[in-house]
């Protein structure tokens, strides 16, 4: 059987950047939180609008269909058991950006995971890292975690220039912020990116997440034009323009199967 969801409580929200909203997770069900799991994805299952903590347990315990959404620990302070979870602002339309929109101290939400973190081994010449904001924080966790003498391209594709974050990456990392104003229509902007620059000498490892469209041209590109073994990509579509997430995840599975 499933281990039942922890309810997480808010500790505090506040917007990173005009488009992410940062909360901070505290209190005692964080006790036995593993740690080592920056990067890793979780499920956190999102309340109702005006839905008290009672009655979402109550909820919880009688199997009603919850709101499930994927995201990324961008951080768990071990020191002080506090978990950051970074969401990017994209409207009231879809639940998860509504309810961060509106977290404040003490909201609540479910939460499972966290899976081990997506990438852990740093043993290639060069780096190849492209994120949307919805990936930032995978692709900051990985660039944060990579050996300081490393080299690489990091690509960010923002909303705005001051959706730009403060990441630690390695000097030897390049850094590129591209702006594209309107996420919900289709963007070519890494892609082309991409395409137009030298392509470094030796054996890149990726960490490569965003809208499945943009991904899925990243994908092409790599395996067909550069070659690269799927074993040195993470390369993920992290949500798609115009379906809600349980459609999308349905959708990646089709194109697998
Ligand atoms: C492994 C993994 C890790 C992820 N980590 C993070 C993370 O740390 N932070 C984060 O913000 N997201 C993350 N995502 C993406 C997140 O799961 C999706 O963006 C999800 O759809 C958000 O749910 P929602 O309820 O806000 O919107 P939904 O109800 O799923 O969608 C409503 C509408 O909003 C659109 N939409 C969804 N996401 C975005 C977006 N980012 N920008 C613009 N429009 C959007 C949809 O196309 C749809 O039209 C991750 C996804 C995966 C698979």
């Amino acid at each position: 059987m499933k281990k039942p969801p922890h309810v997480l409580s808010v500790k505090d929200a506040w917007y990173l950047t005009p488009n992410m909203i940062r909360v901070v997770f505290a209190g005692p069900e964080l006790n036995g939180f593993p740690s080592g799991r920056d990067g890793g994805n979780c499920k956190l299952i999102i309340p109702d609008v005006g839905e008290s903590k009672t009655q979402f347990l109550e909820r919880l315990q009688n199997g009603h269909t919850p709101i499930k959404r994927t995201y990324t620990v961008r951080k768990f302070d071990e020191s002080l058991q506090e978990l950051s979870i970074d969401f990017v602002a994209h409207g009231d339309e879809g639940p998860a950006s509504r309810w961060a929109r509106h977290a404040k101290a003490c909201d609540f939400l479910g939460f499972m995971g966290p899976s081990p973190a997506k990438v852990t081994e740093f043993n290639a010449d060069w780096y190849l890292v492209c994120a949307d904001p919805s990936a930032i924080p995978v692709a900051a966790v990985a660039l944060e975690a990579m050996p300081r003498d490393a080299k690489g391209i990091a690509v960010f594709e923002i909303t705005a220039p001051e959706d730009r974050q403060d990441i630690d990456a390695p000097k030897g990392i390049e850094m590129h912020w591209l702006i594209h104003p309107d996420p919900h229509t289709p963007s070519t902007a890494q892609i082309d990116f991409i395409k137009a620059m030298p392509w470094p000498e030796g054996r890149v490892q990726t960490c490569i997440a965003g809208e499945s469209s943009v991904i899925r041209a990243l994908r092409d590109f790599l395996a067909n034009d550069k070659h690269v073994p799927r074993a040195d990509t993470y390369i993920s579509g992290y949500w798609k323009i115009g379906l809600v997430e349980d459609q999308h995840q349905q959708a990646k599975r089709d194109e697998s199967a």
